[in-house]
């Protein structure tokens, strides 16, 4: 897998050969300096392309009003007669269909989309109100007068620099909110707020305040947001780095903003200091000031609201994806999903859905364009899953050319006899079996019984041709293999695990209607050695065998290790009941790794299946043999240019492993029970590249832990997982997939191989231009995954995804998803540390939202003065979820936090799905003490906040990775009896690792809460219990990311001041 410099936004400069993006030659500019995408020439702010955008809103065409075929309109009514139509001669052709595009009707999009994703947030005072006129009834006028000449603060002018707002465009209907923020302060003067959501958002008083200035450190910023750094946030970089630098008086601009004093430059910047116009960004000095007043909390952009919002609007409804470019709803509301023709964004979200036409375009606004894949979601109950097409001998029916596979982007010309390819326009033949008239729309007959015409997902069979050695797969294995030192015996570790298995056994993945698993099953325990079991069924016994040349792996049996459940039952209960007392006396306390993945990659080789490793370890394999790894955690790397190296794998023997599991279909899951630093990096390397899973649990202890292990292990084993995968990221001409982050591993630019893909993996692809798109034909993907079903049948899962393109950046934003765009910094940002010092990592994700939002301002926006804050609506929340992810400990260089567990983030982050990010970077706060117990519904969360708690609340804190239950000093012994049974909270015990079960109602909402919550994350979660005030509450104020961070970081009041500075520097 390449690993390079942080590349957040595409280096275009470069030249980008390549047919088609199909071709080799665009490797990932492994060359490049840091910064590199910000290297480029200087870029000035382009006044965008005038004129209207054209409609945007085709697709595919809708549903026929007439015939029979019309059943899809009912989600899951698709008839199934997907048998191969005799070979018909192709004599009957209609007239040709000049191109796919002639056929689709132009769908204007509807006023509501539009006016929604218009509306903007503006976060000013007294700046003028947007050039065209609002429809509102709101008051503007307060917003149009010019500041009190008092203030010394000169006039605003329409922004010189700031295009007009098309005339055609029409106004928001709900006028953005417009909140004070960052205007001077205007004693006395009346404010007129207007409401966006209800009275939080008008705006709080002005007098007195003064949170104009940006904040600097020791003043503004509650304190550095880095410890030890001196500043809010790093300083620019080194002379000469070519990156994005933060203007400084007397030195040049910042590469690609050369600094234009004068125009706006700190005039209207409204410092905390009236009469000192321009004084701002002179430094420290003129920030000096009297100390701030907290602005109102509830007038800054809410995730809660913005989740509650959404719910409100598209909560219950029916999706259906037949509009190209639709934007889906978030991720935190629920809806069903009906497949018209473009995949559910259960498979597939983007960061923006209207992609921008140029390569300049791209360049100008830096979102970055990026898809978030998860082909193996799980699909609610209520959702069709996906059709299984059988195209018999032939194969799946793809392009000859890019070899794309048949899907409804596909246009069927010349009677039925031909098709234009929908990604790179070559024309083929239509194969005779699979000749089909079309009706007089240009569409086949047979539109609605074929799947992969009119659906954007949909599964073929694959021939033998897509098979490893054109030979069928066998079903997969799974082995287990169990550390038995000294640790794990005495801990209850290898008992529990022994014991599960035996009931979780008769729970493997089977195919839907199939009476038992085809999953094989095998057996390993070690520490120095290796002890492999034959638990054929014939024997009374099991044999153990062992191998103790661990340099030189090999498997001493083949018949009998790898063996059906069922079949083999009693002797695999009578070793699950051996092992714990074999190993009960052993004093062994050291442990190999890499030749268990060996072990494990033979196993499966030799039985010439693909599978998955379950490996059960608790210290740092430090006998001597392949992989023995050391200590090598350092704590002085922190904060230097080599920390990097902390999140580095060890080389070698684990890079070779990784090779050979992905090359077999090895997928390796490793679960720690580590008391000590282990060198997760290095040990979670193979999982981490064979679409596994790495859990950790620290200091385990049966009691207390021992549940919360095994509902990973049987969510694990339980999931809906494919194997041997390789998949493949197609696009149509102009655009092409350049960067991959994921569970994965690439052999080359295109391939990516995953050993196993399960339903929470997700796979993150970042797309450049190679040329310009078309607003006409708009810009497709499709996401082909070749992979072997748990009962060992070769399979292709296909996805496909149509978006809109636009010269017009306003499309752009209006249709970005923040949610997603978060989940691609997340990953760059945490790739990018492997080789970069977070520092600049850090300064390049300010720099980046900064830059995104500003581009929005300047293009987008209409004029407005340069001290209100304007962002897109679809990205008003964005801030909040960036200052999160700069909290994370990957991105935090502090020494109280573990070097492991910040490994273990970064790598876990890799493979996650949009959901999960937003739930990790945004965590769910639930107040509990006044809910209504009556109600079935989730009380509403709240801002992670302080601010928020109560002294006499409770609440229930969730990230997908914590859980906690938060109880107020002042929380009334009713409450405290009905959840704990004890009569005040003075009586609770500190680690209790579930709640009692009580008969009455709040112990039961509670419990019921909590529960629905671990059924729905891919993670098991630890209930930890704090009060107020005791110590262990620090662990839960870290989660609460509206805040100032505990180790460091901003609150997103202060980042959001620092984000606005850095947009007005960019701005001038
Ligand atoms: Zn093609």
């Amino acid at each position: 897998m390449s690993q390079q410099g942080y590349v957040a936004a595409p280096p275009y400069s470069q030249a980008q050969p390549g047919m088609g993006g199909y071709q080799g030659g665009f490797g990932p500019g492994t060359t490049q300096p840091l910064y590199g995408h910000y290297g480029g020439p200087p870029q000035a702010f382009n006044a965008p392309p005038t004129g209207m955008m054209k409609s945007t809103a085709a697709g595919l065409p809708p549903p026929p009003v007439s015939s029979h075929y019309s059943q899809n309109v009912h989600n899951g009514d698709h008839p199934q007669r997907y048998a191969a139509p005799p070979a018909a001669s192709a004599a009957y052709g209609q007239p040709p269909q000049s191109s796919y595009n002639s056929m689709i009707p132009q769908a204007p999009p509807t006023a509501q989309q539009v006016t929604n994703q218009m509306s903007a947030m503006n976060l000013g005072n007294y700046a003028p109100r947007p050039m065209h006129p609002p429809t509102s009834t709101v008051p503007q006028q307060h917003f149009q007068a010019p500041p009190p000449p008092a203030m010394g603060q000169p006039q605003m002018p329409p922004s010189p620099q700031s295009p007009q707002m098309p005339p055609q465009m029409s106004p928001p209907q709900s006028p953005p909110a417009s909140m004070p923020m960052a205007g001077p302060p205007m004693p006395g003067s009346p404010i007129a707020g207007q409401p966006m959501a209800g009275p939080p958002m008008a705006g709080p008083p002005m007098a007195g305040q003064q949170m104009a200035g940006p904040p600097m450190a020791g003043q503004q910023m509650a304190g550095p947001p880095m410890a030890g750094m001196g500043r809010p946030f790093p300083g620019p970089p080194p002379p000469g780095a070519g990156g994005f630098q933060q203007p400084a008086p007397g030195a040049a601009g910042p590469t690609g903003y050369p600094q234009q004093p004068g125009q706006f430059g700190g005039q209207h910047m409204a410092g905390p200091q009236p009469g000192m116009p321009g004084a701002f960004p002179s430094g420290p000095g003129a920030m000096a000031g009297p100390p701030q007043k907290k602005l109102d909390p509830d007038s800054i952009p809410s995730i809660t609201q913005v989740i509650e919002d959404d719910k409100v609007k598209q909560g219950g409804q029916v999706f259906t994806t037949n509009i190209r470019g639709q934007v889906p709803p978030l991720v935190t509301t629920d809806f069903t999903v009906q497949d018209q023709g473009n995949a559910s964004p259960r498979f597939i979200r983007c960061t923006t859905y209207s992609l921008p036409c140029t390569a300049d375009l791209a360049k100008q606004c830096q979102v970055p364009l990026a898809a978030i894949i998860k082909p193996f979601a799980n699909l609610p109950k209520n959702e069709t899953s996906l059709y299984v097409v059988n195209h018999g001998e032939t194969g799946p029916i793809r392009c000859n050319r890019c070899k794309a596979y048949m899907c409804p982007f596909m246009q069927f010309i010349d009677g039925g006899r031909r098709y234009q390819c929908g990604f790179c326009n070559c024309v083929n033949e239509v194969p005779v079996f699979y000749f089909q008239h079309l009706d007089h729309m240009g569409r086949r007959v047979d539109f609605y019984e074929r799947p992969e015409l009119s659906l954007g997902s949909y599964e073929c069979l694959a021939t033998l041709d897509y098979c490893k050695n054109n030979k069928a797969p066998n079903p997969p294995a799974y082995i287990f293999m169990i550390d038995v030192s000294y640790n794990n015996i005495k801990s209850g570790l290898v008992k529990l695990i022994c014991d599960e298995l035996k009931t979780l056994l008769e729970k493997l993945p089977r195919e839907e209607g199939a009476e038992s698993s085809a999953i094989k099953v095998g057996f390993v325990t070690y520490n120095k050695v290796l002890h492999f079991y034959n638990v054929k069924s014939a024997l009374a016994q099991p044999q153990m065998m062992v191998v103790s040349d661990t340099a030189e792996m090999f498997v001493p049996l083949l018949d009998g290790f790898l063996v059906n459940y069922q079949d083999s039952k009693a002797v695999i209960y009578n070793l699950l009941d051996q092992i714990p007392d074999m190993f009960a006396d052993t004093n062994e306390s050291e442990t190999v790794f890499a030749p268990v993945i060996q072990a494990g990659v033979e196993a499966l080789k030799a039985a010439e299946c693909s599978g998955k490793l379950f490996i059960f370890q608790s210290s740092m394999p430090t006998a001597e043999a392949p992989g023995k790894l050391k200590n090598r955690d350092d704590k002085k790397l922190i904060n230097t240019d080599k920390e990097k190296t902390l999140f580095q794998p060890q080389k070698g023997v684990y890079e070779q492993l990784v090779k050979d599991c992905v090359a077999s279909g090895c997928c390796v899951d490793l679960f720690l029970f580590p008391s000590q630093y282990v060198d997760l990096a290095t040990m979670a390397n193979v999982p981490c590249h064979t679409g596994g899973s790495v859990y950790k649990y620290n200091n385990f202890q049966v009691e207390t832990d021992g549940e919360h292990f095994l509902r990973d292990l049987r969510k694990d084993i339980q999931k809906n997982i494919g194997f041997d995968a390789i998949m493949r990221v197609r696009t149509s001409t102009g655009f092409r997939a350049t960067e991959f982050f994921g569970g994965i591993y690439m052999n080359n630019t295109t391939d990516i191989e995953m050993a196993a893909v399960d339903c929470d993996k997700a796979v993150t692809v970042e797309f450049k231009h190679d040329d310009a798109l078309s607003e006409e034909t708009g810009a497709m993907m499709q996401c082909a995954l070749l992979y072997t079903t748990i009962s060992g049948q070769r399979r292709l899962r296909i996805h496909n995804l149509s978006l809109n393109c636009s010269s017009q950046l306003l499309d752009l934003y209006k249709s970005c998803e923040t949610d997603s765009l978060i989940n691609f910094f997340a990953k760059s940002a945490y790739r990018a540390i492997l080789n970069q010092p977070i520092k600049n990592v850090r300064e390049i994700l300010i720099n980046q939202t900064a830059h995104m939002l500003a581009c929005y301002r300047k293009n987008c926006a209409s004029p407005s003065a340069a001290s209100q804050l304007i962002l897109p609506d679809a990205m008003k929340v964005f801030p909040v979820y960036m200052n999160s992810l700069m909290k994370t400990a990957p991105l935090v260089g502090n020494t109280e936090l573990s070097t492991d567990d910040r490994a273990h983030q970064r790598l876990s982050v890799t493979a996650m799905g949009v959901e999960d990010t937003q739930l990790l970077l945004y965590p769910r706060l639930i107040p509990l003490h006044n809910m209504d117990v009556g109600s079935e519904a989730l009380p509403a969360p709240v801002r992670c906040s302080e601010e928020r708690l109560t002294d006499a609340g409770m609440f229930l804190l969730e990230n997908g990775h914590s859980l906690f239950l938060w109880l107020g000093q002042a929380c009334s012994p009713d409450l405290i009896q009905s959840i704990f049974n004890l009569p005040s909270l003075a009586h609770l015990q500190g680690n209790m690792a579930a709640l009692p079960e009580l008969d009455n109602p709040l112990s039961k909402k509670v419990q019921s809460i909590i529960s629905g919550l671990l059924e729905k994350r891919p993670n098991s979660m630890k209930l930890q219990i704090v009060r107020q005030r005791d110590k262990p509450e620090i662990l839960f104020r870290q989660f609460l990311v509206e805040d100032k961070g505990l180790y460091a970081g901003a609150s997103y009041m202060d980042f959001l001041c620092y984000v606005h500075r850095e947009i007005r520097q960019l701005l001038t």
